[in-house]
């Protein structure tokens, strides 16, 4: 089965390649533009990339949109984690999420990801999501994004400290593309 990922993010497309072996992922065609992400919820997000990259390349596409929700700050930054910083890095992310913060005791996050196939006459979706709280310093160098700050519940080791299989086992990205052969029952 060949896939067109409607990502450019080098990080979640390690990522996606890992979780799914199987699936002849094949990437966005450089001409294309980012595929544009102006919904405000993780679900409208997905779709409107998904389909962006099928009606260009009529191929069938998969997009993720995913974040960081805490509750602290009232699901900020969401769907806006990658540009919750102006400089919109994941240091200067990591940073702002460290000062909003600040030494609040209520830390209790979760990284949400939902995922979209859209292909002739088909769009399904699916979602993951992985329950945790936010550190107060920024641990490990595995994985991208806020994995430094996020310390999955149940452990006491940030994200960024978990080998790229642990991660796989219990991230919001392995959770919604376990569901993935689901999602392409039927289709050829
Ligand atoms: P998107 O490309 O609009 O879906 O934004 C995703 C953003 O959410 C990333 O840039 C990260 O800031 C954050 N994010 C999503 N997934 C992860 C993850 O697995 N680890 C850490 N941060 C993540």
């Amino acid at each position: 089965m060949r896939i067109v990922l409607a990502s450019r993010n080098a990080h979640k497309i390690v990522e996606m390649r890992r979780i799914a072996p199987g699936i002849d992922w094949v990437a966005m065609p450089d001409e294309l533009p980012d595929p544009p992400e102006t919904g405000d919820t993780f679900l409208a997000n997905a779709l409107e990339k998904a389909r962006f990259v099928y009606a260009h390349t009529g191929q069938l596409a998969l997009a993720d949109d995913s974040g960081l929700e805490v509750d602290a700050l009232g699901g900020r930054p969401g769907v806006y984690s990658k540009r919750f910083s102006p400089e919109g890095t994941d240091t200067a992310n990591n940073a702002k999420l460290l000062a909003e913060l600040g030494e609040r005791t209520d830390r209790s996050a979760r990284f949400r990801c939902v995922i979209a196939l859209v292909g002739p006459g088909v769009e399904r979706t699916a979602s993951g999501s992985c329950e945790g709280h936010v550190g107060y310093a920024a641990r490990g160098v595995g994985g991208f994004g806020y994995d430094p700050l996020f310390i999955p519940a149940g452990g006491t080791r940030a994200m960024a400290e978990h080998a790229p299989a642990e991660k796989d086992a219990i991230s919001h990205r392995g959770a919604a593309l376990a569901q993935l052969p689901g999602l392409l029952q039927g289709l050829s």
